[in-house]
């Protein structure tokens, strides 16, 4: 944002509750940005995991496990549920919450559930190249899409990386 939304006065960054944030030098307004929140499952089956290979950016062409932004009107849950059918065909239930992932250089909050497969089919959606149930020794962990998904498949198995945690 350059201009004031409230007057057009150029922001001016300078501290503001705590921090450095865009501010309007004549009528004191502050900009403070929102994070966005995606929702996510990580799917099991018979000891395999779901993971998708995106077909949009970001992470085009990697894997992750389902998930999106929630919308306004639904509950964390509800969305997580709602973009695993999209993404994957599958029917979950929430077995609990594995993890909640945050970095200073992105705006999105990652709310990461486990999951247990109760019906539907593995399917390829329109928003994936790919889909499939992985072994835990077959994860791509060098053609994962986001920090956030390492993140979140070390903390479901355990595994630490050479290069340590993101
Ligand atoms: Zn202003």
């Amino acid at each position: 944002m350059k201009y004031c939304p409230r007057c057009g006065t150029p922001l001016v960054v300078r501290p503001a509750f705590g921090r450095e944030r865009q501010v309007c030098p004549a009528c004191g307004f502050v900009h403070f940005y929102d994070p966005k929140v995606a929702t996510c499952t990580v799917p099991e089956h018979d000891g395999r995991i779901v993971l998708v290979r995106r077909a949009i950016e970001p992470g085009y062409g990697k894997w992750t496990f389902p998930g999106g932004y929630m919308d306004q009107g639904e509950t964390v849950e509800d969305a997580a549920l709602r973009e695993t059918q999209e993404e994957t065909g599958l029917d979950v239930a929430l077995t609990g919450l594995l993890g909640v992932y945050s970095f200073r250089d992105s705006p999105v909050v990652v709310i990461v559930y486990r999951a247990r497969v109760l019906g539907g089919a593995l399917r390829v959606m329109p928003e994936c190249l790919d889909a499939r149930a992985f072994r835990p020794d077959e994860i791509p962990w060098e053609e994962l899409a986001f920090p956030s998904t390492r993140r979140a498949l070390e903390d479901l198995l355990g595994r630490r990386t050479a290069r340590g945690r993101d």
